[in-house]
């Protein structure tokens, strides 16, 4: 089985030469760190990945999950990782350094988490909801809370859960029927919760779980929704623990893929003795779970590109020494000799169109971290509310794009592969069963459509829409004459048009009150707004690329001439060569072609996208099944 690889450089790039970091490391809640800081957290993430965590992730794929007596042990492999893990401070990353975090910006989260979902996502599952339900605390709980749960969860002591999902109540949140009821200081708490990730384990001393209630003579729907804190085991004022809290883990779930993340229903209250304690106030419960929920959202777009990225990595490898047939151009020659499947045209499609979807999806959701930390140090107001808007509409986008491409790209993997790929021999059969996942939870992929075209687009009259065609816009403006890129921008204006073409269409539909235009085009209008991302992103990278290389080789004493033709890459022998022989030029120059080839052949796509919502077909509304 192959070693896990991640393109660190790629990261890096995205990081430190595509994103400005300069005004978030200047503002004064990340004064502490430099960009060297951030470089050698991002080494020693990737050293724990591949040298702890990837060799427990086959392990934990074969082993699984046990369910005995109530209770749940995680594959053997997860113990000592876990162990590491939280010693090294990476379950608070980025969170506050007041309750024990590392008060890093939230963009290295999500950095690191590529890593880390790359080398075992099921482990990383284990880690992905503690920090985010103890930031919940830290925001909408009291004084008392806070000093008694935040920290021992942002340092591993603890872990942390979310517990919305029942059987009728899956999607549709507000169906939630587990009652609370007012006793002394706290409330008794039952119901059951179905589905909840690491909801019994035996990584941590106690786990606790964020609880969605109805209190008695609440309103029905996610109105009446309160938020509690539910431990496993019972917390004195002093921390220490206390009894059992009457909380089972009544069964698991067996599951296509992540094998080592326990899915527990969980029985809460079943002998009338689960106490929970409010967070904030009574039927506001949901307010205080949509931070976490898109936390969560961003953590499981990086799932589905973390994933694609480590299928791209495999495939490249794997490619790379498989020889088969021979070159096209002799094909009718017996003798000639044998080639790597690299040398195949279709092959070469393949892991390209990988790449680009790998790479472009790692960009976008680098970019709305990086969005969530200007606004977050914003201080000038209107740049702070730019940047929300910003997160606000590339959040559902990053969640079910990248999760919808992050699995394809997994499947291609396999296809490179050839029949070795659909064997447990190789890692991608299991990246493409443990990517699957991504689009269902945290709000299916349909349901975030719906959050992007029914709250997103509309808000704030358009905020959103204004802020992404802005940041396009000025892009376009600025690089309309670039010597290089020229069609390639004149390509993604085109795009953009399009994409404003369709907006006034959805909107003129919703104005006549003709929502099932916008509803049925949901899912599709999400990932022509990807494709428009992915080629606006990749591109991007491109211009800085070539940028640099041009640095690079003049640098390096070759000789670029001044005039146009012999600026253009293409044209000019020596930025080829350089390109071709460096290790850093291969890698800059792989940026271009990335671009060239996303956008001459997967951004057509989004045409066909544009017409199939503004074709306003409503056939799936219309026909009647033929079991009616
Ligand atoms: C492995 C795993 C781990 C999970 N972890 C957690 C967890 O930790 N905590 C937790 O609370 N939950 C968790 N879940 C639950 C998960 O969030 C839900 O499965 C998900 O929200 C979908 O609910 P459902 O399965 O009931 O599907 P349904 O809601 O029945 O959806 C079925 C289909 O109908 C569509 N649909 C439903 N309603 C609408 C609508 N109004 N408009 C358009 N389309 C709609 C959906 O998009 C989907 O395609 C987990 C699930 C799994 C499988």
């Amino acid at each position: 089985m192959a070693e896990y690889t991640a393109d660190i450089r790629d990261i890096k790039f995205v990081l430190f030469e595509q994103l400005d970091l300069g005004p978030v490391l200047s503002s004064e809640r990340y004064s502490d760190f430099s960009p060297e800081d951030l470089e050698m957290i991002l080494d020693e993430a990737y050293k724990l990945a591949r040298e702890v965590m990837a060799p427990a992730n086959v392990p934990g794929d074969r082993e699984g999950c046990q369910h005995s007596d109530g209770k749940v042990t995680v594959p053997k492999a997860y113990h000592e990782p876990f162990k590491q893990y939280s010693a090294g401070g990476w379950i608070g990353l980025s969170n506050s350094a007041e309750y024990g975090g590392g008060g890093a910006p939230q963009l290295m989260r999500l950095a690191v988490d590529d890593l880390f979902f790359g080398a075992n996502i099921s482990l990383n599952l284990g880690m992905l909801l503690t920090p985010g339900a103890a930031h919940l605390i830290e925001a909408f709980g009291s004084q008392e809370q806070k000093d008694l749960f935040c920290e021992r969860m942002y340092t591993g002591q603890w872990g942390g859960t979310m517990c919305l999902t029942e059987p009728q109540a899956g999607s549709d949140v507000g169906a939630a029927k587990t009652k609370a009821r007012k006793d002394g200081d706290g409330y008794l708490i039952e119901g059951e919760k179905i589905f909840i990730t690491f909801g019994d384990h035996d990584l941590t001393e106690n786990i606790i779980h964020l609880v969605l209630a109805r209190v008695e003579g609440a309103p029905s729907g996610t109105k009446g929704l309160s938020l509690f804190i539910v431990p496993k085991i019972r917390v004195n004022p002093d921390g220490s623990l206390g009894e059992p809290n009457d909380v089972v883990c009544s069964s698991i779930e067996h599951k296509m893929g992540i094998h080592g993340s326990p899915t527990c229903t969980m029985t809460f209250g079943s002998n009338g003795d689960c106490r929970g304690w409010l967070v904030g106030e009574e039927n506001k419960g949901m307010r205080a779970m949509f931070q976490m929920m898109n936390e969560a959202r961003m953590g499981v777009g990086m799932q589905g590109a973390a994933l694609a990225n480590a299928s791209y990595q495999a495939a490249l490898a794997y490619a790379k020494e498989r020889t088969q047939g021979s070159h096209i151009m002799r094909f009718k020659d017996p003798n000639a000799p044998r080639v790597p499947i690299t040398e195949h045209p279709d092959v070469r499609m393949m892991l390209l169109r990988q790449k680009a979807y790998a790479e472009g999806c790692r960009s976008l959701l680098l970019f709305a971290g990086f969005c969530h930390d200007r606004a977050a140090t914003a201080t000038d107001e209107k740049d702070g509310e730019r940047y929300r808007a910003l997160e606000d509409f590339l959040t559902p986008i990053c969640k079910a794009y990248c999760t919808d491409m992050g699995f394809r790209v997994t499947e291609w993997g396999i296809q490179i592969h050839g029949g070795y790929g659909y064997l447990q021999d190789y890692p991608v059969e299991q990246h493409m069963r443990d990517s699957k996942i991504a689009s269902l939870y945290e709000g299916t992929n349909g349901i975030q459509a719906l959050d992007l075209v029914g709250r997103k687009m509309p808000q704030k009259n358009g905020q959103c829409l204004r802020a992404i065609s802005g940041m396009i816009k000025a892009f376009l403006a600025e690089h309309r004459d670039h010597p290089v890129f020229k069609s390639q921008v004149a390509e993604l204006a085109k795009a953009r048009e399009t994409w404003s073409n369709v907006n006034r269409a959805m909107a003129a539909a919703a104005s006549k009150r003709d929502l099932m235009m916008p509803l049925l085009g949901a899912t599709t209008y999400l990932a022509l707004c990807g494709d428009l991302l992915l080629a606006y992103f990749l591109l991007d990278q491109a211009v800085k690329a070539w940028a640099k290389l041009e640095r690079l080789c003049r640098e390096s004493g070759g000789t670029v001439g001044d005039d146009e033709e012999e600026a253009l890459f293409a044209d000019s022998e020596t930025l080829a060569n350089f390109a071709r022989t460096t290790e850093e030029g291969r890698f800059l120059d792989g940026k271009i072609k990335t671009a060239r080839f996303f956008i001459a052949n997967e951004l057509p796509n989004m045409y066909a996208k544009a017409a199939s919502v503004t074709n306003a077909d409503k056939s799936a509304m219309e026909i009647v099944w033929e079991t009616e």
